[in-house]
C-alpha cells in the first residue's frame, strides 16, 4: 500500500532529526521509502516563541496495516525524544500519516486522511514536490491548493 508521512521538528539538530527518521524508516523490513521531499523551513504555528520547523513529506511503500504503521511512527517519535509538553509547542520530531491507500479510517487514535492535510503549506508543498500531480482527497489538485503558512525550500 502507498503512503504519505509528512515529518517535521524545530528541536535539537532538525535536518539530523528528519535524516533519523528517514534511516529507520529504510531499516523496517516491511516498508520502502520510495520518495523524500526537500526540506521545507515552517514558521511554527500559533505559538510563535520557538524556532521554526523544518518540514519534510515521504512516500512509503508499505504493507503494515493503518494502525501499525501509526504504532511505528510513535515508537520513532518516542526514540527521537520528543516530548510533548506544550500543545503547538516545540518538539523533536511529529511523524503524521497524511493518507494511506487512499483508505478513510476513523477512531480515537488514527484519522485517515490526516483532517488538516489540506490547510498546511507545510504538508503540500513539499507533497507537490515529489508528488505534482496528486489529487488530494477533497478532489482538488494539489497543484490547485497552496494551504496557509509561510514555508520555504532549503
Ligand atoms: P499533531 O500531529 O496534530 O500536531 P500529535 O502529533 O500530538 O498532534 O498527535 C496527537 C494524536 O493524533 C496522536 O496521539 C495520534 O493518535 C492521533 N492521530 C490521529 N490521526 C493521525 C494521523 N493521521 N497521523 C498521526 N497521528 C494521528
Ligand atoms: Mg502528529
Amino acid at each position: 500500500m502507498k503512503a504519505y508521512l509528512s515529518i517535521g521538528g524545530n528541536i535539537g539538530d532538525r535536518g539530523k532529526n528528519l535524516a533519523e527518521v528517514c534511516r529507520r524508516l529504510r531499516e523496517h523490513p516491511q516498508l520502502k521509502l520510495l520518495k523524500e521531499s526537500s526540506i521545507f523551513e515552517t514558521k511554527p504555528w500559533g505559538n510563535l516563541d520557538q524556532p521554526d520547523f523544518w518540514n519534510q513529506v515521504l512516500e512509503i511503500e508499505t504493507d503494515l496495516p493503518p494502525l501499525d504503521l501509526l504504532e511505528l511512527c510513535q515508537k520513532i517519535e518516542n526514540e527521537l525524544g520528543r516530548k510533548r509538553i506544550i500543545h503547538w509547542g516545540p518538539r523533536t520530531v511529529d511523524i503524521d500519516i497524511l493518507t494511506y491507500d487512499n483508505r478513510e479510517y476513523k477512531d480515537d487514535r488514527l484519522t485517515l486522511p490526516h483532517p488538516r492535510m489540506e490547510e498546511r503549506a507545510f504538508v503540500l508543498a513539499p507533497l507537490r514536490e515529489i508528488a505534482p500531480e496528486y489529487v488530494l482527497p477533497s478532489g482538488r489538485r494539489i497543484e490547485e491548493v497552496s494551504g496557509e503558512g509561510e514555508v520555504r525550500k532549503l
